[in-house]
């Protein structure tokens, strides 16, 4: 039971990062829902919050390629919550392209968002967690945390390198009541994977199903994709009290694909 608890998630008006908060939320956190747009269907989402689980939601809007934005965006929650017990940095961006022809900026952009975000929010949530002998930091990294795909060069480094500072957050914290890990998902259907589909089938030269069977599960032994309550629920379990021992560490939810 997370009542009382609250918890921030990066990324989350859509996807993996929405699926946790809900999950936490009906955990009975209140929670923090984050990303770069400022629309009024952000806003509604985090009030109905409130009524599908109870417990006190709000929007706040920070672009965490900029990393005074994602301190910024753990000032701003503390201020509204009164704290910030549990933060899931999830938000993350995607682009393939062969190496040679990767664009630099969006190189830049991907460790930025993908990595960079999670050292300024930690960063910033780690005093008050300390100050109250309690945290947890969740990093949503990937299958690409620990094994590669070609094509995917920005992504594959920004996860690995999401690996190694959740162990070294892990060394940083502990036995002070506050852990770190990351949860590394195969496939989730989700608008990141759904927008991939088009450059895979371009450069694999497939067509839609194809691509989904033959390179996207084809890694993933179950032959599924893994659901975004799924993801959510193994968070929740690395905020229970069963979880306290676990830190610096990776669980994958991945259907076996680390395993081949
Ligand atoms: P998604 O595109 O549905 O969600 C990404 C979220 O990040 C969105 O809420 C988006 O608004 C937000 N975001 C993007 N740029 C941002 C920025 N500059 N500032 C703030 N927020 C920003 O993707 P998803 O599939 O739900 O991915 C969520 C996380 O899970 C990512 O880190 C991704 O790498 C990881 N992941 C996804 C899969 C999968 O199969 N879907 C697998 C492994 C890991």
């Amino acid at each position: 039971n997370l009542k009382g608890k609250r918890a921030v998630v990066t990324g989350s008006n859509s996807g993996i990062g929405l699926g946790v908060a809900e999950e936490l939320a009906k955990a009975g956190a209140d929670v923090v829902l984050n990303s770069f747009t400022n629309r009024d269907e952000d806003h509604d989402l985090a009030r109905s919050f409130g009524e599908r689980f109870g417990v006190s939601a709000r929007y706040i809007q920070a672009d965490l390629s900029d990393g005074a934005q994602a301190r910024a965006l753990i000032d701003e929650a503390v201020a509204q919550m009164g704290g910030c017990d549990i933060l899931v940095n999830n938000a993350g961006i995607q682009h393939v392209a062969p190496i040679e022809e990767f664009p630099v900026e969006v190189w830049n952009r991907i460790i930025a968002i993908n990595l960079n975000s999670a050292f300024h929010t930690t960063a910033a949530a780690l005093p008050g967690m300390r100050a109250a002998g309690w945290g947890r930091i969740i990093n949503i990294a990937s299958a690409h945390g620990l094994t590669a795909s070609p094509y995917k060069s920005a992504y594959v480094s920004a996860k690995h390198g999401v690996v190694g500072m959740t162990k070294a957050v892990g060394l940083e914290t502990a036995g002070q009541g506050i852990t770190c890990n990351a949860v590394c998902p195969g496939y989730v259907l989700t608008p990141l994977i759904e927008s991939q589909i088009p450059d895979q089938m371009k450069v694999h030269n497939m067509d839609r199903e194809t691509v989904i069977r033959e390179v996207m599960l084809q890694r993933q032994p179950s032959g599924q994709f893994a659901t975004t309550e799924q993801i959510g629920g193994t968070v929740v379990w690395l905020c229970s009290d069963y979880a306290a021992q676990v830190t610096g560490t990776t669980i994958s939810v991945d259907g076996g694909w680390t395993a081949l």
